[in-house]
């Protein structure tokens, strides 16, 4: 009874039907507690303060809370409608600044925001009361509190299909050995593993076992690294989504029962066919790249080294390059074995994710959707994304709105001739186009971000990506960018510029924030210092600048082969490499 009174409170969608959850006398306290915290609407609050089921320490908090809460609902329905269409931690900045912003609003930014610019700025406003105050400045400490857990939910829930099939347990590991998954001394791949086995071979395993004991296993080095610098990582999103209890639930030598915890979370790679070469890609990831590798390696077969762990070759068939080693590896998941494990599978799928090749030209992917759509898994499912932006088929939108959410990284390195130098062939004009199509689409399933990979060619330039996407005012693109910084190849690193250059790097961007706080407010200015400050960090944390003669000679050769000029380009970095021998 009380289980099914809090999946009905759960599943409300109207005040009248949470009312009358909240005025049952069977009412869970857990549920009753979660209205007279946290519930916005009066008749909610006021129903279960009046509940003879509620304890009176409860109904006290209730009573103090009921009068912020009073308004019509013609009143409050504007700001509720305003909080949920804004996009990102700047629009509800404004909100929080507003000084005819109601008190219950405040509320529920200082008590439920995750931004603590956004408390900070709801603390600070004129109609926040003295209580609020003192919640407020509790919020802002613990989002601040470093986080000294080692949990990641990742190997718990969580498994990589890579373009060749080979299976991995997350695609941040970017340390050796990579994450990359191994089953009798050779890599488990999706041809000779089912995902359930995978999940209990010895890597995932010893991977858990070093979380559970509190450890920072060096594969995760990328999200560790980047936390201690203040910039985003994936362990952090996933712990945001997934949370932080249960993930111990294992035997101690990191064994899971696979029923326990199902697999709920997939990233599919379906080959590595792709329509851009971008420069810091390659043949594995991309198809287009094979072509250019070949040629760029000056031999008649040319190897790829693929994690370290297997060897391609690539030569020329019938005058065209392709892989020659195993080329099937490339086409696995057009075998049923794969569609079986789907459907053992997509009931319990609850997040997909799709990145390149480019999901918005593989077939398998559109199939993949249209199963998933037509068994009903779908409305349960979010899907995410990396995309070029390069071509988005019209038909993708019908089906994203059949799923429960989509996320889309807009994989966006530069505007204008950026755009073309960095991820060519791809053209400015198209790109910008397609992200309008994306950016105004007004729907309510299909989110996106511009998800730029910060590196040594566009360090710059970013601040300029930025500028243009505050202009853009995209209802359905964050106002933010959802940056990462390059980590490999190391003389695309940021951490590769001459120190000279990363202070003129720190001058460009705090003259960044002083504009904005002269053309915008000193809040904004604060939240950009936040989310970017770990850029800087970032990249003065160590200095790479002995790669620099490999960048010139990379960039060189490339720019050679396709006919383009870093002079003509990023003229600031032509600059420093012609110094460099
Ligand atoms: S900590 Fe980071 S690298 Fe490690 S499994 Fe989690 S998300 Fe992946």
């Amino acid at each position: 009874m009380n289980n099914s009174l809090e999946e009905q409170f759960r599943n409300a969608t109207s005040e009248e039907q949470r009312a009358a959850v909240a005025g049952d006398i069977n009412c869970p306290i857990n549920v009753l507690d979660m209205i007279l915290n946290h519930d916005v609407s009066p008749i909610v609050v006021r129903a279960a303060i009046n509940n003879p089921s509620t304890p009176s320490d409860l109904a006290h908090i209730g009573q103090q809370r009921y009068p912020t809460l009073v308004g019509t609902f013609e009143e409050r329905k504007p700001w509720h409608d305003l909080l949920k269409k804004s996009q990102t931690d700047v629009d509800r900045i404004e909100i929080a600044e507003r000084t005819d912003c109601p008190v219950w609003l405040l509320e529920i930014m200082i008590k439920e925001d995750a931004s603590a610019t956004v408390v900070e700025t709801a603390m600070n406003n004129p109609n926040t009361t003295d209580a609020l105050k003192y919640i407020a400045n509790s919020r802002i400490q613990e989002l601040l509190r470093p986080d000294t857990s080692t949990l990641c939910p990742i190997p718990w829930n969580h498994l990589e299909v890579q373009q060749n099939g080979d299976l991995r347990v997350c695609c941040m590991c970017i340390y050796e050995p990579f994450g990359k998954l191994e089953k009798d001394g050779q890599m488990a791949n999706i041809k000779n593993t089912t995902l359930d086995e995978a999940r209990n071979l010895p890597m995932i395993k010893e991977l858990r076992k070093s979380m559970i004991n509190g450890e920072k296993h060096s594969m995760c080095k990328q999200c560790w690294d980047h936390e201690a610098v203040g910039l985003p990582s994936k362990r952090k999103s996933m712990l945001k989504i997934y949370g932080d209890e249960g993930w111990t639930l294992s035997d101690p030598d990191g064994t899971i029962n696979t029923r326990e915890f199902p697999l709920t979370y997939l990233d599919i790679r379906f080959g590595n066919l792709c329509n851009l070469a971008c420069r810091s890609c390659g043949p594995s990831d991309s198809s287009l790249w094979v072509d250019d590798y070949l040629k760029l390696s000056g031999q008649e077969t040319a190897t790829m080294l693929y994690y370290n762990r297997k060897e391609y070759k690539i030569t020329k068939i019938n005058n065209k390059a392709e892989i020659i080693t195993d080329p099937e590896d490339f086409t696995w998941y057009e075998q049923d074995k794969f569609w079986e494990e789907i459907d053992a599978h997509a009931k319990y799928i609850d997040r997909l994710y799709f990145t390149g090749g480019e999901p918005s030209i593989n077939k398998t992917h559109f199939k993949l959707l249209e199963y998933l759509i037509e068994k009903g898994y779908s409305k349960h499912i979010t899907l995410e994304y990396n995309s070029n932006m390069v071509a988005i088929p019209e038909k993708l939108y019908g089906w994203w709105e059949q799923f429960e959410s989509v996320g889309i990284g807009c994989s966006i390195d530069g505007i204008n001739e950026y755009a073309n130098y960095i991820r060519p062939p791809s053209e400015w004009e198209v790109l910008e186009k397609n992200l309008d199509r994306m950016g105004y689409s007004g729907s309510e399933k299909v989110k996106a971000s511009i998800s730029t990979t910060i590196s040594i060619y566009n360090i710059f330039h970013f601040l300029e990506i930025t500028k243009w996407l505050l202009d853009k005012k995209y209802t359905n693109i964050d106002a933010v960018a959802s940056f990462h910084m390059l980590e490999g190849p190391e003389y695309m690193n940021v951490q590769a510029l001459p120190l000279e250059t990363k202070e003129l790097v720190i001058q460009e961007y705090e003259k960044f924030f002083d504009e904005l706080e002269v053309n915008h407010s000193r809040k904004r200015s604060l939240f950009f210092r936040r989310a970017f400050s770990g850029i800087l960090t970032h990249m003065m944390s160590k200095d790479l600048s002995d790669k620099l003669p490999k960048l010139k000679i990379a960039t060189q050769k490339v720019d050679e082969l396709r006919g383009q000029s870093l002079a003509n380009t990023i003229p600031w970095l032509a600059k420093i490499l012609e110094n460099i021998g």
